[in-house]
């Protein structure tokens, strides 16, 4: 994809490397930024983390950050260490938040125009970076392991940037694209929160029974999957995509479909339980939104779908 020159959303909130329950580490001065430092370093980073807690106690957190003790040098050589760790290992990853910041941009200019086509304002989605473990507003406790979310309740995105390395090393969907693909999905449950289709999902959830409320979430996941093929075709037209994008695109819908994932995982598929489409599914929804561009005949909940394939 062709992103250098794209401009960078505003709409990004970098959480990555804070704890859960501490405040955030604003400045990265003082102790609390020293700690937080020593934190990021997993490595070796819990002994001297312990020292700092015993002297901390001993001689109170103000006195040994001003006073000698030795300590003060032993920590800065090892905030040294943690951050030539922190460099190498983030010089991808600030590519790749400079690449969503950047794709996330192009959301917003296309959808804020189609909106107001219609009549409409559009109010963008934060996209949140964390590490690990993340609080939402409204969704509870996200974590890692779960792959990239969507929350209504604070209207934001959830990324960890390891689900980077995932899609190229687990699901084997490597390339820019396939991670704009991904956002674009996300994205696209916003938009469906934007239009009220959200809210109808969950009102019709709460009297389905079990089966229905499965195939609920499947087409609310395929028409997400339409969504960011709608953003696809927008992008095209920008003349953003490059040859072997589309393709990129439709290979981590293919590596994230139920089927795919089931089999990888248990060896064997079971229809029934699917929540987001299989991967046949996911990329014809997503080649769909891609033809047209527009949203009208992204209608997952009103279109026949074959629950068993
Ligand atoms: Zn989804």
């Amino acid at each position: 994809m062709k992103w250098d020159d794209l401009r960078r959303s505003k709409n990004v909130d970098d959480r990555r490397g804070q704890r859960m329950g501490r405040p955030s580490r604003s400045g990265g001065s003082g102790l609390g930024g020293l700690l937080g430092m020593l934190l990021l370093s997993r490595r070796g980073g819990g002994k001297w983390l312990l020292i700092i807690i015993i002297l901390m106690m001993l001689f109170g957190g103000g006195s040994f950050l001003g006073g000698g003790l030795g300590g003060q040098e032993g920590a800065s050589q090892e905030a040294q260490t943690s951050q030539q760790v922190e460099t190498s290992q983030t010089k991808a990853s600030s590519e790749e938040k400079d690449f969503l910041s950047a794709v996330l941009g192009s959301t917003e200019d296309f959808w804020s125009g189609l909106f107001e086509e219609q009549g409409q304002s559009y109010d963008p989605a934060t996209l949140v970076l964390y590490t690990d473990q993340v609080q939402t507003g409204g969704c509870g406790f996200g974590s890692a392991q779960a792959g990239p979310f969507y929350c209504p309740g604070d209207q934001s995105v959830y990324i960890d940037l390891s689900f980077y390395r995932e899609l190229k090393d687990r699901y084997q969907a490597p390339g820019d694209f396939a991670m704009a693909y991904v956002l674009a999905h996300e994205v696209g449950h916003h938009i469906q929160n934007e239009l009220g289709i959200m809210d109808q999902y969950q009102r019709a959830v709460q009297s389905a029974g079990e089966k229905e409320s499965k195939q609920l979430s499947v087409r609310l996941e395929l028409q997400a999957d339409y969504l960011a093929g709608v953003w696809a075709h927008y992008a095209e037209n920008q003349g953003l995509l490059e040859a072997g994008d589309i393709q990129e695109a439709l290979q981590a819908a293919n590596a994230v479909g139920d089927d795919t994932l089931q089999e990888a995982a248990y060896g064997q598929v079971v229809p029934d339980s699917f929540t987001h489409g299989s991967a046949q599914q996911r990329q014809a929804w997503f080649e769909r939104g891609y033809k047209y561009g527009d949203l009208d005949h992204g209608d997952t909940f009103n279109t026949y779908l074959d629950f068993e394939k």
